[in-house]
């Protein structure tokens, strides 16, 4: 891990617009909230910035790319909150879900003991009054604690735990602490796998880059280093295995709009 250089200051960049602009085929991989969107305390109200829709529209439509949104939200959920008119591929729960291009529909499922711990938190969260801060994936259980003050937290957090270790795990199943909440997942699959899959499907030397903020990207920076460019999108910059950093929403519109323009030319 090391500090990212800032994406508008980077020596690389006019090189990767140049490439873009003569590549055959490009990868744009992209995580939903905090890069796509701002977080909301509500996170069903978590939409894209201003103008992010219009711009990955056009991107979109452009037949010589690939772009594909992989989050740890439900893919439900992602439908909801980035409707686009074009069918965009998404990876969701961290890559148990797979939405493809042409709508067909895929689901990793847990084992029967992942599921039984899975359920077991759930329930005991339920039961202690917690049922607003618990999201139920599909093959996954999400506590959530924005914007609540810091005893609630510690307080949501120690129950979780509890739970999860009373419920004695198999080996494969970990509590993941995100941005503002823990998520009991299973390990067999992560961002980091979708990422190297995706990889592994395409081309090797095509510009491809991979845009996330939280922790749970870190792995999928670490695949894409070496292949590609990964921008951590964050106010503030922090450690990363990132390569590049930008600032949210301004400099990602000007990344958008700088893709559309050049990876059109070689259409
Ligand atoms: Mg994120």
């Amino acid at each position: 891990m090391r500090l990212p250089v800032r994406w508008e200051e980077a020596g690389v960049r006019e090189k990767f617009w140049r490439d873009l602009r003569t590549a055959k085929r490009w990868l744009l991989l992209l995580d939903y909230d905090g890069t796509l969107a701002p977080f909301h305390v509500d996170r069903m109200k978590a939409v894209p910035y201003a103008g992010v829709v219009e711009r990955l529209e056009p991107v979109v439509t452009l037949p010589n790319g690939r772009v594909v949104v992989i989050s740890g939200r439900q893919i439900e959920d992602l439908k909801q909150l980035l409707p686009l008119r074009q069918p965009i591929e998404m990876w969701g729960s961290h890559g148990r879900e797979h939405l493809l291009h042409d709508g067909q529909y895929r689901v990793a499922d847990l084992t029967s003991d992942e599921r039984r711990v899975v359920d077991a938190v759930t329930s005991g969260m339920i039961e202690r009054g917690f049922s607003g801060q618990v999201e139920l994936k599909p093959t996954a259980v999400a506590v959530h604690w924005r914007g609540l003050p810091d005893n609630e937290q510690i307080m949501l957090r120690e129950t979780a735990e509890k739970l999860f270790a009373g419920a004695k795990p198999p080996e494969t199943l970990e509590m993941m602490p995100f941005e503002s909440g823990v998520e009991v997942r299973s390990r067999s699959r992560t961002k980091g796998q979708v990422v190297a899959d995706i990889l592994a499907e395409e081309p090797k030397d095509i510009p491809a880059v991979f845009l996330g903020d939280d922790w749970t990207d870190e792995d999928g920076f670490a695949e894409i280093c070496g292949r590609g460019v990964g921008i951590l999108v964050r106010p503030e910059v922090r450690e990363s295995c990132a390569d590049y950093h930008l600032t949210p929403p301004e400099e990602l519109l000007g990344f958008l709009d700088r893709w559309l323009e050049n990876a059109k030319v070689s259409v």
